[in-house]
């Protein structure tokens, strides 16, 4: 990794910020790789269950401006700089360590985790960062996640979905959920490429990755998780989803529609409905935030704040994957109020990551 201290605010950086008095700008899903995970992931056969994330791997690397974007910091701050992105949210890119067998998955999250740490010490005030874990082995991430956040200082985590072809509402996950509830650490629910018993339709025409499978895989895993009543165990667990939401505020009205009219029938246990505490929009509205990932949309937002309240978004860029100059645009010039600026750029994430308020 190539790491030196960072360079001085460019002349466009201040007059980007002053422009809307002096806004700080927290970007909240920002991918980055270190060598010792990049390794590993070479090492992965092409033919296993694994075969999509390593071939979707060997193409982010044949991209010279997205391999860059992930490893070299230097390359990372001059682009930070020059669009007036005071910090980056920090998390290893997709799929983590999901793809590994379980000790090996355990061992590079304690590696990752603790290079990130010495990279958010080495920038003050760049980066703060979610934590690597290993679903794999669900106690060992709980207790990786402790020493994340008490011990190295990061400020939550980041699963890619499922694990092995399972999602996190399953009972043997709850370990991790309630490590995260109880650390008050936000769980960033990021997407991957649709999983081994989900992927055969999506396998044509291009639909397996960000253009339509990422969002219809993790948009499943948040309804799971909201469905399987993780959050009536949990009513402390914060989630995180990017890109506006991953289409489920789009569907509130007739999920919560089709649960009362299920319900009313009585049909619920035979299609498998439990019952709530709640309905699960309301579930959506206390439980989770939405951050603007690869959406840089003014009638998203709107749409967005219409029915979240602007308190539940946060910016994200999802750099080095998606423009950062376009989408520090897209959010200067959103028809929103200054307040609801400064909320959506830092003050949502400084709340929730708990990061420090700039001086
Ligand atoms: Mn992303």
């Amino acid at each position: 990794m190539i790491i030196k201290p960072p360079s001085e605010p460019s002349s466009t950086r201040e007059a980007m910020s002053s422009s809307h008095g002096r806004c700080r700008r927290i970007a909240t899903e920002e991918a980055f790789a270190v060598p010792t995970w990049l390794d590993a992931m070479s090492g992965l056969s092409v033919d296993g269950s694994e075969a999509n994330e390593v071939r979707f791997l060997r193409f982010v690397q044949s991209i010279g401006e997205w391999r860059q974007g992930l490893i070299d910091f230097d390359h990372r701050l001059k682009i930070m700089d020059d669009c007036g992105v005071d910090m980056h949210l920090l998390s290893l890119t997709t799929p983590g360590v999901q793809s590994f067998a379980p000790d090996q998955a355990t061992a590079i999250a304690r590696a990752v985790n603790d290079e990130l740490a010495g990279i958010v010490a080495r920038y003050p005030g760049r980066f703060a960062g979610l934590a690597t874990v290993a679903p794999q082995q669900p106690l060992a991430a709980a207790a990786e996640l402790e020493r994340a956040i008490t011990t190295l200082g990061l400020n939550g985590l980041l699963i890619n979905s499922y694990t092995n072809d399972e999602y996190l509402d399953l009972p043997k996950f709850d370990p991790i959920l309630a490590a995260a509830s109880s650390l008050g650490a936000p769980l960033y629910l990021h997407p991957r490429t649709p999983g081994p018993s989900m992927v055969k339709p999506y396998a044509a025409h291009g639909l397996i990755g960000a253009l339509w499978g990422f969002a219809a895989d993790a948009g499943l895993h948040a309804m799971r998780l909201i469905m399987g009543g993780a959050f009536d165990r949990h009513p402390e667990l914060q989630v995180v989803l990017g890109h506006m939401g991953e289409a489920i505020p789009f569907w509130f009205w007739r999920i919560d529609n089709m649960y009362n009219k299920y319900n009313s029938l009585g049909a619920g246990p035979a299609i498998g409905i439990k019952p709530l505490k709640r309905l699960p929009s309301e579930y959506f509205k206390t439980n989770i935030s939405i951050t603007t990932s690869g959406v840089n949309s003014h009638e998203h937002l709107r749409f967005a704040m219409n029915l979240l309240g602007a308190d539940r978004i946060m910016f994200a860029i999802d750099f080095p994957y998606e423009s950062s100059e376009e989408s520090v645009r897209f959010l200067d010039t959103a028809p929103i109020t200054p307040e609801e600026r400064h909320s959506i750029y830092h003050l949502n994430a400084e709340r929730l990551f708990k990061i420090k308020p700039a001086l």
